[in-house]
């Protein structure tokens, strides 16, 4: 938007007296409907939003930042965002999405900062943020503090088989499965690929494996493989399964490559999924300007949850300067409807990807005791020292500010019970029965059979 338009839609707003007043007028000016189509994608006319009424101390430091995504649905909010003028209507008029090549790209981009051509921030898998700002995955060791702001999405992630495996009992529970895999192991290991090691995919697949009695670390070969290699992979016969995101579980059915064993949201209903965080730095000269960025995820993150609008989003995110796909492969996930290549289809609402609120309340508040979750895991497969079991409650503490969300929320006039009043969403169960206790990490890890650590 230009700085003219964006004044000339404040002074309209200032004189028109409700925000519906002024849209309607909005829409009427600048044509009806606001999309033009390229190719077989529709590409969205960035929407005008009514401007906030900001006052001087919540105006931001600059508009203008540089934030990264990865083309899958949890980047949603931020495109949304974007797209539909939820950055501008807070101030944030410069926001530059940057597509990143893969999460290894991400982590040294953020390295590197925008103003050496990287990012300010954007999305990440957990905990990523953690462990760069240990130092933990950065070159030469180098600590850059980030700061985690938002979860931007639960569920919309599964684990697909190859088809060469349909019928030999493959699916959410193991039991079935087991002698297969004891037979591939003295021949050619069962291989699963995931997009970057200790986050979020690694640790589904190795979740649901070890619940199915197998041993990730013997029974299968695990590897990190970009998600485009993974499908060539598994379309001549050497990929056997791979944890992925929408839109890729659907494009594995649709052209007969895979089918889904699982969706994360059978393994583990309103899970913790990805994450906003920034470099703290930048948070910390920018204040006002991270606000400014998180109302505008927040009001994308309601208007995605509105299924009225998903067509909508499918189709902008869709459009060839983000997914670059056709919008149908996204339109049925997103209203809870999966092809699950195996014969099976689920048609359930609860099931679908959510951004703002799910069955256990807020999806955007990034609850601390998920952080953990994500840390003890780590610690589970022996990535992290068991040290961490200590000291993950200082490292959350610096990492995760959800004190900055909740100041957010309540400038942007969230209501009160949409603002977690605990850091702790209390005890989560997974679909084998075993339960975490945020604050008994070590009873978690002891109820669990098979691990790299001792306790
Ligand atoms: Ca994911």
């Amino acid at each position: 938007m230009t700085d003219f338009f964006n004044q000339f839609t404040r002074r309209k707003f200032i004189l028109t007296a409700g925000a519906s007043a002024g849209a309607v007028f909005l829409k009427g000016c600048l044509g009806n409907p606001p999309a033009s189509i390229t190719g077989n994608s529709v590409q969205a006319q960035p929407a005008v939003q009514p401007v906030a009424n900001l006052t001087p101390e919540q105006r931001p430091e600059t508009t203008t930042v540089k934030l990264g995504y990865i083309p899958i649905v949890e980047a949603a909010p931020l495109i949304i965002a974007k797209e539909k003028g939820f950055f501008a209507k807070y101030g944030m008029t410069n926001v530059n999405l940057s597509k990143q090549a893969s999460w290894g790209s991400a982590r040294d981009n953020i390295e590197i900062g925008s103003a050496g051509g990287g990012i300010d921030g954007g999305q990440w898998q957990m905990p990523m943020p953690h462990l760069i700002s240990e130092g933990l995955i950065t070159k030469g060791n180098q600590k850059i503090p980030m700061y985690v702001l938002c979860q931007l999405i639960t569920h919309g992630n599964g684990i697909a088989i190859a088809n060469k495996h349909l019928g030999k009992n493959i699916s959410l529970q193991l039991a079935g499965a087991k002698s297969l895999f004891t037979q591939l192991k003295s021949s050619t290991p069962f291989t699963a690929a995931f997009t970057f090691p200790h986050v979020n995919q690694d640790l589904w697949i190795r979740y649901w494996l070890a619940a199915g009695g197998l041993d990730p670390d013997a029974d299968v070969k695990l590897l990190t493989v970009p998600a485009a290699q993974t499908v060539a992979n598994m379309k001549t016969g050497t990929m056997d399964a791979f944890s992925t995101g929408d839109p890729w579980p659907n494009r594995l059915v649709k052209d007969k490559i895979g089918y889904m064993a699982a969706l994360t949201a059978e393994i583990w209903k309103n899970h913790p999924e990805e994450y906003f965080a920034m470099k703290a730095d930048w948070v910390d000269k920018n204040p006002k300007a991270t606000k400014a960025i998180l109302k505008g995820i927040m009001a994308a993150q309601q208007w995605l949850d509105n299924f009225d609008n998903r067509k909508e989003a499918a189709q902008i995110l869709a459009g060839r300067n983000y997914f670059n796909l056709p919008a149908e492969v996204l339109i049925e996930p997103f209203q809870g409807k999966y092809d699950m290549g195996d014969g099976r289809k689920i048609d359930d609402k609860s099931m679908a990807a959510y951004y703002w609120k799910d069955g256990k309340g807020s999806v955007s508040y990034p609850y601390k005791s998920h952080d953990l979750w994500f840390i003890v895991e780590n610690v589970r497969w022996g990535f992290l020292p068991k040290e961490y079991l200590t000291n993950a409650k200082a490292l959350i503490d610096k990492v995760n500010r959800e004190d900055i969300w909740k100041e957010a929320a309540k400038e942007a006039g969230i209501a009160a019970a949409d603002i977690p009043t605990s850091t702790s969403r209390g005890v989560e169960e997974f679909f084998d029965g075993v339960k975490f206790d945020p604050e008994k990490p070590e009873e978690y890890l002891r109820s669990l059979k098979i691990k790299k650590v001792s306790v």
